[in-house]
């Protein structure tokens, strides 16, 4: 049988080619470690965690993080059974020794019979003849193979920094305050004319809002990323400082727009959010891409009037990172629709997260293998952590046309990736649950829901969308997404 070439042997690939060997097929796994290295990386062993030793949170019954390491051990990750075998004391969190992980990673695979070693760079597409390839070269793909994807996928595809504007749950806004209506009542392409949530402020907020952004504290760039601001995606705080009407003029307009709740009152500025997701359960915060601490972040977006008890599926951010406009271009499977030899895996697919660029590997070896042993393959359901992040990257976002060619940003996997229940959870005596405990209750039968389906899935059977209703919550948090140190 001829092998299935993976390249790069980090969180991704080196799942990736573990999954393809344990299916009974050879593979060739490419690292160009130690002999040529990232700016970030240190060693030269596989699945290296270039920064914090989290895999955040390991709670699988109510965070969306913790359900995707439970349902990568269903699967038989070696990620995921290197990271319980070398875990550290963290609390709630599965943190790990980060030597004793990516050795354990390494020398299975480097025992694996099927798993052939190559330290090399790939520096331009593969060869023709590698029929089955894995390009799986994250965040800092080296720049030879980064120019060639950018020239086979397109001048505007591959991205090589990330500008991040925050992303909230659309059920955590306050509608007694923001409203819904386009600029103008525009209804352009695919719109109705009311496609923005939006947010309004008075002269007193704006200021304060203003003041608050300007005495945030901030994350600086690594001395490697060199400050990549464009005009296009400046960071809120960086427009703030320019003068007290640039955001004014700029993401926080407020022409076109009349706020119902307060008729004949002009908003001295609008904050807007646009749906992210096809689902219609995420809207980002238009314009919004920033550098302010995580903890910062939520403190001042929540100031914004009808956000004051928003929760964040995502915050905001600017990296060095490279990655894909996936939705575009590849295929439910990940590969490369132009070019289908080639599947993607990892960050450079627009996940984000340690844990997010293993499972994507995890799928992508899955595909890979199937289709060299001529079997059907599905992909998970978009009901469990696998499929919603799957979903997310292959076609969940959804882009508009005013948002750009990059409106596709890196993104954790979080509940609001997953499709909402059919219905509400009850608590035991049948009553309509709130707040913290709705939350909560929401949470657990999402979690259920998605190990039921993955479980039926991962034995070829029939999936029930709707498998669990009503359960009780025990007592978690809920709120902010759990940040990783970048
Ligand atoms: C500075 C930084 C800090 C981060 N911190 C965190 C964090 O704290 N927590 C978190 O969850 N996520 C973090 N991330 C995000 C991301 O999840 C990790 O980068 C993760 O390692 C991505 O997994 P991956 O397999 O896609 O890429 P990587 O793990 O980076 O693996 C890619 C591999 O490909 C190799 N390679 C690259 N080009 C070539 C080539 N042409 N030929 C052969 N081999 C090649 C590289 O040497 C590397 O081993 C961070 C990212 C960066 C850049």
């Amino acid at each position: 049988m001829q092998p299935i070439h993976v390249i790069g042997g980090g969180l991704a690939g080196s799942e990736a080619a573990w999954q393809i060997a344990s299916r009974g097929v050879p593979v060739v796994l490419h690292e160009m470690r130690p002999l040529r290295s990232t700016a970030v990386h240190k060693t030269g062993g596989f699945a290296e965690l270039v920064c914090s030793n989290s895999f955040r949170s390991d709670d699988r019954d109510h965070n969306a993080v913790g359900l995707l390491h439970e349902e990568m051990r269903r699967l038989g990750s070696l990620v995921m059974r290197s990271g319980d075998a070398n875990q550290v004391p963290a609390g709630g969190a599965l943190a790990v020794d980060r030597d004793g992980f990516s050795q354990m990673v390494t020398a299975a695979l480097e025992a694996h019979p099927l798993v052939d070693i190559c330290r090399d760079e790939i520096a331009d597409l593969p060869p023709a003849q590698w029929d089955s390839v894995i390009i799986a070269t994250g965040p800092l793909t080296s720049p030879g193979l980064a120019a060639a994807i950018g020239t086979a996928t397109g001048e505007t595809a591959l991205a090589f920094f990330d500008a991040i504007a925050p992303i909230v749950h659309r059920d955590s806004i306050d509608m007694s305050v923001a409203w819904f209506q386009s600029r103008y009542d525009h209804v352009g392409p695919g719109g109705s004319g009311a496609d923005y949530i939006n947010c309004p402020l008075d002269r007193a907020q704006y200021q304060a809002f203003l003041d608050a952004l300007l005495a945030g504290d901030r994350v600086s760039f690594h001395d490697w990323e060199s400050a990549p601001y464009f005009d296009g995606c400046l960071p809120i705080e960086i427009m703030a400082e320019r003068g007290p009407n640039t955001l004014r003029f700029g993401p926080m307009k407020p022409v076109g727009l009349s706020n119902p709740h307060r008729p004949g009152q002009r908003p001295y500025a609008v904050v807007q959010l646009r749906q992210d997701n096809r689902l219609g359960t995420l809207f980002n915060i238009v314009g919004f891409q920033t550098k302010l601490k995580h903890a910062e972040q939520t403190r001042v977006l929540r100031m914004i009037p009808g956000l004051e008890h928003a929760e964040f599926a995502r915050l905001g951010g600017l990296h060095r990172n490279t990655f894909l406009n996936s939705p575009k271009l590849l295929d439910g499977t990940l590969r490369l629709k132009s070019l289908p030899r080639l599947r993607f895996a990892g960050q450079i697919t627009g996940c984000e997260g340690y844990v997010e660029s293993a499972a994507i590997g995890l799928l992508a070896g899955r595909f890979a293998a199937a289709e060299r042993r001529g079997e059907a393959f599905e992909p998970p359901p978009p009901t469990t952590a696998h499929g919603a992040l799957l979903t997310h990257i292959t076609g969940g976002h959804v882009e508009t046309i005013d948002a750009g060619p990059q409106s596709f940003q890196p993104m954790n996997v979080n509940f609001g990736l997953f499709p909402p229940l059919a219905h509400s959870p009850r608590g035991a005596d049948g009553a309509r649950l709130r707040g913290t405990e709705k939350t909560i209750a929401k949470r657990r039968a999402l979690t259920a829901r998605a190990l039921v389906d993955l479980d039926r899935w991962n034995r070829g059977m029939p999936v029930t969308t709707e498998t669990i209703a009503g359960l009780v919550p025990a007592g978690t948090s809920a709120g902010v997404p759990e940040p990783h140190l970048r």
